[in-house]
């Protein structure tokens, strides 16, 4: 049967494939150590839980408002004014299946064919995918460990072109850790509206940061900035909800019916009863998340010591999100763990995954040569032996 070009030419998302090649080996009996998704390992708070189970209860069973229910995307605008003292109203929401979905409809709504969008690389893998899939053209502008993997407004200013119609950002970063400094986004933001350019600004890792780290908001650099400025977040990564399926976009008005237009022909509403599950875990107790993250930054302080004490490895601290991403190339061509050696981060992974029986992703996936990404969001007796086992295969 007939499959057309345009998903001809997609791949698959390299982190599920790097998850599936570890469970594959795990089911052939081999003990493998998976460092692959970017999930929190903790089971979604109690609380939260306990809404789900009373909204079924409740028979919230049925279809909701396609773009979600007005209660949600209130205690979106609630949470945003809350946390970050800017107001967006929920005719500017759209509750989507995931901060995927909410991704892939920003680039429907605002991108025509042959725009171009620029992407700083490192980026998170899906990014180039969905920009390729609306037909638009992923701009990919190098930064470097040097630069402290952000974008400057020097390289923003230099991508920018009649076609550039969007800039993707990322801040906390996957797959980097890195976040940007407040004078960084704020000259970033400069140069969007001097170019007049959207920006996508991917908040999904927001409120998982580490001592010394403040988050900003894209929107709040003011009225010209905040109309240039479109959200992305979800309750995947804060509350521990992967599964959920729940994220959701903040733009303007106009950007927002036309979200809201796609996604009534395409979708419907996201899940009925993991939208009251989202409500719970905003409008509930936010200690859930102080724990959470306390548990990963010290499972982040352990990874970073381990790793930096490895001779020829490099990395950023991570200062939010949950990955270590750190630069293998100095061990490429020398024979690893009585094999041969490698020349690329994505041999480097194969090798590690076969011989020493860890799984990371490549950098490689990311638009990173000789980098590899470990996600610590599991637990420290996995982090421990993980560890052990790639100072091994290193040695
Ligand atoms: N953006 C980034 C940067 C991510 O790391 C992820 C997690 N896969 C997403 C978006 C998508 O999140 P969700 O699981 O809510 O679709
Ligand atoms: N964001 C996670 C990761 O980067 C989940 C996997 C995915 O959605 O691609 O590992």
């Amino acid at each position: 049967m007939h499959t057309s070009a345009i998903v001809n030419r997609l791949k698959p998302s390299e982190t599920l494939a790097a998850a599936a090649k570890a469970r594959e080996l795990r089911a052939k009996g081999i003990d493998v150590l998976d460092f692959t998704l970017g999930e929190p390992d903790f089971i979604t708070p109690e609380h939260i839980r306990r809404a789900a189970v009373a909204a079924m209860d409740a028979g919230h069973t049925h279809y909701t408002a396609a773009t979600g229910i007005q209660e949600l995307k209130q205690a979106v605008c609630n949470a945003f004014q809350r946390d970050y003292g800017v107001s967006w109203k929920p005719s500017e929401v759209t509750i989507s299946n995931g901060a995927k979905h909410a991704l892939h409809n920003v680039l429907v709504a605002v991108c025509e064919p042959g725009d171009e969008v620029i992407i700083p690389t490192p980026f998170w893998v899906s990014y180039s995918a969905l920009v390729e899939l609306v037909g638009a053209k992923p701009v990919l502008v190098e930064t470097s460990e040097a630069e402290g993997f952000c974008l400057s407004p020097e390289k923003f200013r230099a991508a920018c072109t009649p076609r550039t119609r969007l800039l993707m950002l990322n801040s906390p970063s996957n797959p980097t850790g890195v976040v940007y400094p407040v004078q960084a986004l704020e000259a970033l933001a400069h140069v969007a509206v001097e170019k007049n350019i959207i920006v996508l600004s991917d908040e999904i890792y927001d409120k998982l940061l580490y001592p010394g780290h403040a988050f900003r908001t894209f929107a709040s650099f003011g009225d010209e900035v905040k109309q240039r400025t479109i959200i992305v977040n979800g309750v995947s990564k804060a509350y521990a909800m992967t599964g959920w399926r729940i994220g959701w976009t903040l733009a303007p008005e106009n950007v927002s019916g036309a979200i809201n237009r796609l996604q009534s022909q395409q979708t419907s509403n996201p899940c009925s009863v993991s939208q009251y599950a989202a409500l719970a875990a905003l409008n509930g107790p936010q200690q859930c998340v102080t724990e959470m993250c306390a548990e990963f930054a010290r499972r982040r302080d352990y990874v970073v010591q381990r790793l930096r004490a490895v001779p020829g490895l490099t990395m950023p601290e991570p200062g939010g999100a949950f990955y270590a991403f750190f630069n293998v190339s100095r061990h490429f061509t020398k024979p690893l763990l009585n094999g041969p050696g490698v020349t690329n981060a994505t041999d480097f992974c194969t090798a590690l995954l076969e011989r020493g029986h860890v799984a990371l992703v490549s950098g490689d996936a990311f638009g990173a040569p000789g980098y590899v990404r470990m996600s610590f969001a599991t637990s420290m007796d996995n982090l421990r032996r993980g560890l052990d086992a790639i100072e091994h295969f290193l040695a």
